[in-house]
């Protein structure tokens, strides 16, 4: 399967190689042809399976048929809980849609919204929102919704979390009825199917997670560390849990390259993929890592972006996001189609501002497992403030070794964090 065999155009077929995508994703498979039809969508996919480029590319390839949006009107409408999640959807949209005359722009709240209402000015044919920002600028006449053409409804299931279901409504009432919609949610709960019920005009139902049991397994943990001493507690997991294949994110690329060096120089066989490598570089590490010769990849968000990895068993985040949506990704790398992964974050002191906003947003309070030896002098807590944790606490466990292979000591009993 191809993604020219999906019907897509030529300009977007090359934004997408140049990605670096060689194949559809289950989830792209199966909404791609879907959305082209002009069908409503229900889609139960996850973060990590490429769903954005599932709506994302069709929607382009429709948007290349009609007329260009007037003056402070959209024709596409995303919908986003998370400023995050906007920002992310709407990088994609300009990465997509580089080699087209489309004009998309991203709005959201905490941020002064005078630049929003100029950008809005000239209309768009893609808007990327979150609800709240919407609705003030809707109220301000800076947006108008006749002749909207497609709605996405991204992550709908943590909007209702989040408690946006009024503001859904209130936009839905002054979106055109005759319109396409694709809804986006982790699993299809009881709210969900009544929210397409709905809003939603005949839907096809497409899924990536058919039910629980088969959705990706991640095992997530917390090993409490001294800043200066992560590179030493990476060697020691590493050799330890003989870890053949691990992807490692460090936050800059000054990081990465240190990193990659310092293993290396401990015997473990490292490359660093980052914006400031040749393609040519990058792609050699890549498949280096793939083919197995070497164990570790170290990465910076950006560069990890679109990496095709299957089934790699361990993630480990050396330095934590600064954007929470970006753990998610990062550890969406690992555990895939039903396959177990393992992410393993090292956490110092200075970190916890990341790690509270993380649990906030994953709403799981991360277990904390001490590497003996690697007790840090600046404590982090077991618990952070703004965490809910859907979980029994447990109670912290040691490093046991590696008695049966990789994954032994840090998973014996791993806790199977809610899927999102
Ligand atoms: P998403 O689930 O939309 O958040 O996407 C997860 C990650 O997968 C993003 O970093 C995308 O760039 C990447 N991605 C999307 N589609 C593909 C594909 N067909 N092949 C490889 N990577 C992809």
């Amino acid at each position: 399967m191809s993604f020219a065999s999906l019907g897509l155009s030529a300009p977007i077929l090359t934004a997408v190689a140049e990605q670096g995508y060689d194949t559809p994703s289950p989830i792209q498979i199966q909404a791609i042809p879907q959305v082209l039809a002009g069908r409503d969508l229900m889609a139960a996919a996850q973060t990590g399976t490429g769903k954005t480029a599932g709506f994302t590319l069709p929607i382009l390839e429709r948007l290349l048929n009609g007329e260009s949006a007037k003056p402070n009107h959209a024709r596409v409408l995303i919908l986003t809980p998370t400023r995050e999640l906007a920002a992310q959807v709407g990088e994609s949209v300009s990465l997509y849609s580089k080699h087209l005359r489309l004009r998309s722009a991203v709005v959201f709240g905490g941020v002064k919204i005078n630049p929003q209402m100029i950008a809005l000015r000239r209309g768009v044919d893609v808007l990327v929102a979150t609800p709240g920002r919407l609705l003030d600028l809707y109220k301000q006449n800076a947006i108008r919704f006749n002749g909207l053409e497609t709605l996405v409804l991204d992550e709908a299931d943590r909007m209702l979390d989040m408690g946006f279901i009024n503001d859904i409504k209130k936009i839905m009432a002054v979106l055109p009825k005759q319109r396409q919609t694709l809804m986006f949610s982790a699993t299809f709960s009881t709210e969900i199917r009544a929210l397409a019920k709905q809003f939603l005009n005949d839907p096809v139902e497409v899924s990536v997670t058919p039910n629980n049991a088969t959705a990706p397994t991640v095992t997530q943990w917390i090993s409490p560390v001294d800043k200066k001493r992560k590179p030493a507690l990476l060697t020691r997991l590493i050799q330890e849990g003989d870890w053949q294949q691990v992807l490692v994110f460090t936050k800059t690329k000054h990081g990465a390259n240190k990193l990659t060096a310092h293993l290396n120089a401990e015997g473990i066989s490292a490359s660093a993929i980052h914006g400031n490598k040749s393609q040519g570089a990058r792609t050699k590490a890549l498949a280096d890592f793939k083919s197995g010769s070497i164990r570790a990849l170290v990465a910076t968000d950006i560069a990890a972006r679109g990496l095709d990895i299957d089934q790699l068993p361990q993630v480990v985040n050396f330095e934590l996001p600064h954007v929470p949506e970006d753990y998610v990704h990062r550890i969406g790398r690992t555990g895939r189609a039903g396959a177990s992964g393992y992410a393993v974050s090292l956490v110092c002191a200075d970190d916890l501002k990341l790690l509270q906003a993380i649990e906030r947003v994953t709403r799981q309070t991360i277990e904390r497992r001490q590497v003996p030896g690697f007790e840090p002098v600046n404590l982090v807590p077991e618990e952070t403030t703004v965490a809910k944790p859907k979980h029994n606490r447990r109670p912290k466990k040691p490093f046991k070794g590696h008695a049966d292979g990789q994954r032994s000591g840090f998973v014996a009993s791993g806790h199977k964090p809610k899927a999102r």
